[in-house]
């Protein structure tokens, strides 16, 4: 059972003023519990779903012994040892050794052998194809030669060579995909071969965003003195589509705090889930403060990151609730450090966990200062002796475009300090989450 977020907010170790990185994922996961509700859908609707129940096979995979090349199925016993091995032991050249048998029919994919297959009999079998009643093995088709006197089979092969059993992918009554999996393209074509047409999956997660600030306009409006474009709503958007939430815009909203607290109403009871970007610094979280704890339970933490370093967590309503700071760098951050695996738990996934961390040789100098963990954006590609990584000039946290340029965090613990070229760091990819 997931606890309270005040019962959590009470743990000996909790200091909001500086949440670890990992200390604050170890919290979020604590007080989420996943949606459950459930539907069921064909199984292409349910691509990039979560199973909500394990999918037992009614079948075995595949169905009967077949064939994994192109080439010949006979029985292994009727091979007639030859006197290979002692000619090779009087030093004699050996020839290559054949058995010779006869052809009796063929075995198609779809179109099976039905007939027997007598003592130095064989059939000619395709991939896929059922593996005659007869036969244990097969000889690719490159290594035979057919003449008048017959099918030339190698008799180097081992009983059983180039044949598929039944049942060996799954068999009737095993788990084919365990509840709680991300249903992939893969997924879906499992479970086709099994027949299986329909699937349970948890419903679409659903997540209200929107962006507060006094200086932010909305695409199409020109910019007066001071403005800037809302580029975080799109962002978020673009986040949650790859997540496989439902994402619900809001809009973006004043400083005002009548404006933020209808905006806060309205989400929570629609969305499972709210994200807003802006008003949880210092200078700008108190009257945002006093509006949630009258909502609901929501903590402000100043996390040990850069950037991303304001954050609030909690609860508006029932909806659960990530504050994320305004910087357009800090968003991404922040949202792959911890409202993506939230997200990923909230969908009922068991199976989710972030990219994993690479190492990599650092190509140029890094700056930076004890005390806090950075995640500095980077470009991961392979060298001749391994992966190399640079970083994308200016960090700032506001700099969206050195985030566009990047396909990795340049992840830099919090004791280290500057980091010089041909150092080994930790990287982790977008691939899969941005
Ligand atoms: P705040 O966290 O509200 O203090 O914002 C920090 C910085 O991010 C400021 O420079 C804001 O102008 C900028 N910012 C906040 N919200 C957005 C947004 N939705 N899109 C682009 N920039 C933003
Ligand atoms: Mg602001």
């Amino acid at each position: 059972m997931a606890a309270t977020i005040r019962e959590l907010s009470c743990a000996d170790d909790y200091d909001p003023n500086s949440m670890p990185v990992d200390k604050a994922r170890a919290f979020i996961s604590k007080f989420l519990a996943p949606i459950g509700v459930t539907e069921r859908l064909h199984i292409r609707a349910a691509l990039g779903r979560v199973a909500a129940h394990d999918v037992i096979s009614p079948i075995d995979v595949p169905g009967h012994d077949n064939s994994a090349m192109d080439g010949w199925a006979y029985r292994h016993a009727d091979i007639v040892s030859t006197s290979a091995n002692a000619a090779s032991v009087r030093g004699e050249p050996v020839e290559p050794q054949h058995t010779t048998m006869k052809r009796v029919g063929t075995s198609y994919a779809g179109k099976p052998y039905l007939g027997p297959v007598g003592k130095g009999e064989c059939v000619r079998i395709f991939t896929g194809a059922v593996m005659p009643a007869d036969c244990d093995t097969v000889a690719m088709q490159e290594r035979v030669t057919v003449d008048d006197a017959g099918v030339h089979l190698p008799n180097d092969l081992k009983a059983g060579q180039n044949r598929r059993f039944r049942g060996e992918d799954l068999k009737t009554g095993a788990v084919a995909l365990p509840k709680g999996t991300l249903i992939g393209p893969a997924a879906v074509g499992l479970l086709a071969s099994l027949g299986v047409a329909e699937v349970d999956v948890y419903r679409k997660l659903r997540v209200a965003f929107f962006s507060t600030g006094d200086e932010l306009k909305t695409i199409g409006t020109p910019l007066g003195p001071g403005e800037i474009y809302d580029s975080n709503r799109y962002t978020i958007y673009g986040l949650l589509q790859r997540a496989g939430c439902q994402p619900i815009d809001l809009g973006n909203f004043v400083d005002d705090p009548e404006a933020i607290r209808s905006a806060f109403a309205a989400a929570s009871t629609q969305a499972d889930v709210i994200i807003t970007s802006g008003g949880v610094s210092v200078g700008e979280a108190d009257f945002i403060k006093q509006m949630l704890n009258e909502m609901g339970e929501v903590l402000f933490w100043k996390i040990a990151m850069k950037p991303g370093r304001p954050m609030a967590v909690g609860k508006v309503g029932d909806a659960y609730f990530f504050g994320l700071p305004g910087n357009p760098v800090a968003v991404t951050v922040t949202f792959y450090q911890f409202v993506r695996a939230a997200i990923a738990t909230l969908q009922g996934r068991t199976d989710y966990a972030l990219p994993p961390t690479a190492k990599a040789t650092l190509t140029n100098k890094v700056k930076k200062l004890p005390g806090r963990t950075e995640f500095q954006r980077g470009v991961l590609t392979m060298g001749n002796s391994g992966y190399e990584v640079r970083t994308t000039g200016d960090q700032g946290s506001g700099i969206l475009s050195s985030m566009v340029q990047a396909n990795c965090f340049v992840v830099l613990s919090t004791e280290t300090g500057n980091v010089e070229p041909g150092s080994m760091v930790d990287v982790q990819m977008f691939e899969g989450v941005m």
